[in-house]
Formats: structure tokens, sequence, C-alpha cells
């Protein structure tokens, strides 16, 4: 039987579900999970989240990730359900729903397992989709700097090539989940004598406990406070490369 959808006009607000077209009948229906999902899995434990600035790793992540709402759109040969973008979206809607709970999915979600999906070698992807859809491990992005925010060409952390390797050094500021990170993306220069300096930048993978990468203490925020966004030290990180 097919589901009574109100039109904008009929609804009494637009977070009634089925309101918005772009949705199907089927992203109702999963959105009405993910929604009771977070009603009752995950906002009981937000209060003292907020608290003590982060989420408990094995209750947000590892239950989102049992449930299938990490790396939604990932094809299934990735490790993913093979869901659509709109499905991940509705994820990210449905935590705001109640207002901020828990950490940066987005982060997670759609920057950090894109990334791997699309620019990892075969061994990356490998080595983490599989843990970052199952929650086991958590996802970060680290670009802004202290001196360097809106204006990426700014920063300072740079990678040198020592052999094979190579040695990064800089520092963080404001990165989500960064404080729980295990898989953290890096900007880094790698190229001083570049023309332009965005080709003379490199993304590198640091997993947290790497000998030289060191987390800071958890910014405190007039939102999201639950989300533990960090301050990241790199010194003379030796980071092998990526096998070819
Ligand atoms: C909650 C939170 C989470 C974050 N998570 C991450 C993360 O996971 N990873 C990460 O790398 N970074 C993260 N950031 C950092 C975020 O990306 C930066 O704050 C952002 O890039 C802006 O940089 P900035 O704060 O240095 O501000 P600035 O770049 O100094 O900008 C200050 C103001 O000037 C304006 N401005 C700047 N340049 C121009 C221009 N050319 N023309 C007109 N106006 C301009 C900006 O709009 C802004 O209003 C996070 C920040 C916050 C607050």
């Amino acid at each position: 039987m097919r589901r009574f959808r109100p039109e904008i006009s009929q609804a009494a607000s637009l977070l009634d579900i089925g309101t918005r077209r772009i949705f199907s009948e089927e992203h109702d229906i999963f959105r009405e999970n993910v929604r009771r999902f977070f009603t009752d899995e995950l906002a009981p434990h937000q209060d003292r989240w907020e608290k003590q600035g982060h989420v408990d790793k094995d209750i947000f992540w590892k239950k989102l990730g049992q449930q299938g709402y990490l790396g939604i759109d990932l094809p299934v040969e990735l490790g993913g359900i093979g869901g659509d973008f709109i499905s991940s979206t509705i994820v990210l809607e449905e935590q705001m729903f109640l207002g901020y709970i828990g950490a940066s999915l987005y982060v997670h979600n759609e920057v950090v397992i894109p990334y791997i999906s699309t620019y990892g070698t075969p061994e990356q992807k490998e080595k983490y989709l599989p843990r970052l859809v199952s929650g086991d491990i958590v996802g970060a992005v680290a670009m802004t700097e202290p001196s360097a925010g809106s204006d990426l060409q700014g920063i300072k952390t740079y990678a040198k090539k020592e052999g094979d390797d190579w040695i990064l050094n800089g520092s963080k500021v404001f990165i989500s989940n960064g404080y729980l990170s295990d898989l953290v993306i890096v900007a880094a220069i790698t190229d001083l004598e570049s023309n332009k300096k965005a080709h003379g930048m490199s993304l590198f993978l640091v997993d947290a406990g790497t000998p030289g990468f060191n987390k800071g203490r958890i910014l405190e925020k007039i939102g999201e406070k639950s989300s533990d966004a960090a301050e990241l030290f790199f010194e003379d990180v030796r980071l092998p490369p990526a096998p070819s």
C-alpha cells in the first residue's frame, strides 16, 4: 500500500517525513529508521557526551557501523551497502534533527571515506575502508592550521623525502574527530618550488599511535559540544610511501 506523502501545503512543517520530493518513499522509510535509531540509541547519551567533550567510541561509532550508517554510498565491493548519496545525507540530517548528536559524521562519511575510496591504492582501501565502515576506526581530515584556514595555501606543515619515506612536521587546529581519530588525512607542503602552491601540496594518511604524532586538547566550542575538535601535532613523523 502506498504511504501518505503530504504536499508541502498540507504539512505542518518541512521536517515532516515525506514532504520533500527529492526523497523517494524508500528514503522516507529509511529516514524513519534512522530517526528512531538516533532518538533511542544515541540521544540518551548526548548530555554526557557534551559534558566530556567527546562521544564514547564504542557507542556512537560502533553502533552507527553496526546499523550500516557509515559509508552508506560505498559500493558493496569496497565494503559498503551500495546505498545512494541521498541516503547518506538523510543520516546527516537526522543527526541534526534532535540538535547535534555525537561527533562529525560528515567528516568521517563524506570526506574521509570518499578520499580513500576515490584516491586510495588497493592496499589502502583494503586496510582502511572495512574498519571505517564498521566504526572500528574513526577518520579525520587535518587541513586548517593556526595561520591558514580559508586560504589553505598558507599552511606550513611540511613533509620532506628521506629515502623512500616522508618526514612530516607541523601542527593543525580545529580538527573534527581529532581527539578520537584513528586515521588522519593530513595536508602538507611537499614541493616548495612548485609554480602554483596548490600543486606543491599532498595528503598523507597518518595512523594514531605513529611515533611523533600527538593529539592536543579538545577545543571548547559554543555548539556541537560533543564533537571532539582538537589540535594535532606532528614532529618528525616518519611515513612509508604508499605501496604502488
Ligand atoms: C567546529 C569546527 C570544526 C572544524 N573542523 C575542521 C576539520 O575537521 N578539518 C579542518 O581542516 N578544519 C576544520 N575546521 C576549520 C575550518 O575549516 C576553518 O575554521 C575555516 O577554514 C576558516 O578558517 P579560519 O577559522 O582560519 O578563518 P579565516 O580564514 O581567517 O576567515 C575569517 C573570516 O574571514 C572571511 N574570509 C577569509 N578569506 C576571505 C576572502 N578572501 N574574502 C572574503 N572573506 C574572507 C571568512 O569567511 C571568515 O568570516 C573546523 C572549524 C570549526 C569551527
